[in-house]
């Protein structure tokens, strides 16, 4: 049976108590479906600064980077909030993304039968929603230099950013999306101003050159920047994997994630470079933050953390079954009308944190054991 590696890292507010939820889905996996993981848990973000004086200790960071994958809850809190700026929490977050070298950023947007009427476009153009964006993480406009505010002689002040990229930047992230397409629909659309940038045409060269070699059974489309924000509204589901940059990916991720509606049931994951056995660094987690107006109140939405981790098994332990299975649960429970308190609608049951997790648990069991 092979073992695999998982370090959780909770953090801080309701990332606690939604970690707390998916380490028993985790457990339920070990237990049932004879899979072995070996988890270890650290502390980041706050509860790291007050343990240990730092938001991410250099023992914790060796751990992330030897294990398979991690999964991370969310960090801060107001009690942290006059920290000077290196020691805030967020800060443990933004070093385990640049040590790890995690470069391409994965935000699904899906949208589950049962909330199509969350979403704010019509249910017609949403429903059975499920495209995966890829954002460059780590170059472009928001690392490119020259960048800064100067003086100038006539006394006025410019602004300079720079939007750079290598090809070897370019490839990697293409790769990762040729890569995902190929678990998915088979189908990625590359996003890019190659009509006014030369970053854009050369962006467009390189993710062209990279299919030709090395993956000519994906079907690939070139798309502006522009045209890509309107056919996200306009339809959505013309689209499978998006890979683009860091700017526009954010720009793109953010627009899209509202498709589905709720900020409690948005899972991601960040990537790095395979090895040379092909397994990628990969960090995992909610979209969402540490939500100090409801944490320790047992009512925060657990389901963007445990769909980080069905991601988790999904994208780095190739557990395919095992995370189509947990998927489904969630759109089971949500088909019966479960729901936490921000996905609330007329005539549903209202459940808390731990009560999601439990029906949750029931619907797996269903699920894989015909029993409830
Ligand atoms: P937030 O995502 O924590 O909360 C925004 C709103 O959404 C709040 O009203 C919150 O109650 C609600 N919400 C968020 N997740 C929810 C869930 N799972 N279930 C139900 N409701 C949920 O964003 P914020 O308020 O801007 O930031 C709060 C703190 O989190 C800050 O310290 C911020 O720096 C931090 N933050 C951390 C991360 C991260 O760890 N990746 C991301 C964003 C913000």
């Amino acid at each position: 049976m092979t073992t695999h590696s998982l370090l959780l890292l909770a953090g801080d507010g309701i990332g606690i108590e939604t970690m707390r939820e998916t380490r028993r889905i985790i457990d339920w996996f070990q237990q049932k479906r004879d899979l072995k993981f070996n988890i270890e848990e650290g502390l980041v973000g706050g509860s790291s600064y007050d343990a240990h004086g730092t938001p991410l200790t250099d023992e914790t960071l060796a751990q992330a980077q030897q294990s398979g994958a991690v999964l991370f809850g969310a960090v801060g809190g107001v009690k942290w909030d006059d920290l000077p700026f290196h020691l805030k929490p967020e800060q443990g977050l933004l070093r385990l993304r640049k040590e790890m070298q995690l470069f391409a950023n994965l935000r699904p947007a899906t949208v589950f039968d049962a909330l199509v009427d969350a979403s704010s476009l019509k249910p017609h153009l949403v429903r059975g929603l499920d495209i995966l964006i890829v954002r460059e993480l780590t170059g472009g406009v928001y690392f490119g230099q020259p960048r800064g505010i100067e003086m100038l002689p006539d006394g006025q002040q410019r602004g300079v950013n720079t939007q750079v990229y290598t090809t070897n930047e370019i490839v990697r992230v293409a790769r990762a999306a040729f890569d995902l397409a190929k678990k998915r629909g088979n189908k990625v659309c590359s996003v890019e101003k190659s009509n006014v940038m030369e970053s854009g045409a050369l962006w467009r060269k390189v993710v062209q050159a990279v299919h030709d070699a090395e993956y000519p059974e994906v079907e690939l489309s070139h798309m502006y920047a522009d045209n890509c924000a309107m056919q996200l509204v306009r339809n959505p589901k013309q689209f499978d994997v998006i890979v683009t940059d860091n700017l526009f990916g954010d720009l793109l991720s953010d627009c899209a994630a509202m498709l589905t509606g709720s900020l409690g049931m948005l899972p991601s994951a960040s990537l790095g470079a395979p090895d040379e056995t092909g397994k990628r660094k990969a960090l995992y987690e909610p979209v969402h933050g540490s939500a100090p107006d409801i944490a320790g109140k047992n009512v925060a939405n657990p389901l963007a953390t445990i769909m980080s981790f069905a991601m988790c098994l999904r994208y780095s332990f190739g557990l395919i079954p095992e995370a189509d299975l947990l998927e489904k649960a969630v759109k089971d429970v949500l088909s019966r009308g479960f729901r936490t308190a921000d996905i609330m609608q007329d005539d549903m049951q209202k459940v808390s944190t731990s009560e999601m997790g439990d029906v949750l648990l029931k619907a797996l069991e269903a699920l894989a054991f015909g029993e409830f």
